[in-house]
């Protein structure tokens, strides 16, 4: 195996907005930390399809217009999708690491010292 090549970027994802595994949809789109299935695209692109006119936001459920159960509901999968994109955020940095970049350019591109950057993503005490 080449030394690029990790394979925790292989294990299975979750559709960043339903949660859904990538195995139980057809199709998941990868962005920056972040991934959309098939069918929230296909949710996204009919409630966009159908916004109000004139600047109007495309409406989707969210914290203030739902039930306390519902927001109750929802707080563990805002968890896991957080979860999930900050372990891709490690691989990220691991693959930058394996790439001979340093903890100094690390830490300068999220804004953090090098002693930060190193503390939460070297895996080391
Ligand atoms: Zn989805």
């Amino acid at each position: 195996m080449a030394a690029t090549e990790m394979p925790e970027l292989r294990t299975e994802v979750a559709c960043t907005f339903c949660l859904k595994p990538a195995s139980d949809v057809e199709t998941v789109v990868a962005g920056a930390g972040v991934y959309i299935c098939n069918e929230c695209v296909a949710l996204c692109a009919e409630l966009i399809a159908t916004k109000p006119a004139a600047g109007g936001m495309p409406s989707l459920p969210w914290e203030e217009r739902i039930s306390d159960d519902e927001l109750l509901a929802l707080l563990p999968r805002v968890a896991a999708t957080g979860a999930q994109v900050d372990r891709r955020l490690t691989l990220a940095v691991r693959q930058a690491r394996l790439r001979g970049i340093t903890w100094t350019r690390i830490g300068g591109a999220l804004g953090v010292t090098r002693q930060s950057a190193w503390e939460r993503f070297s895996g080391e005490d």
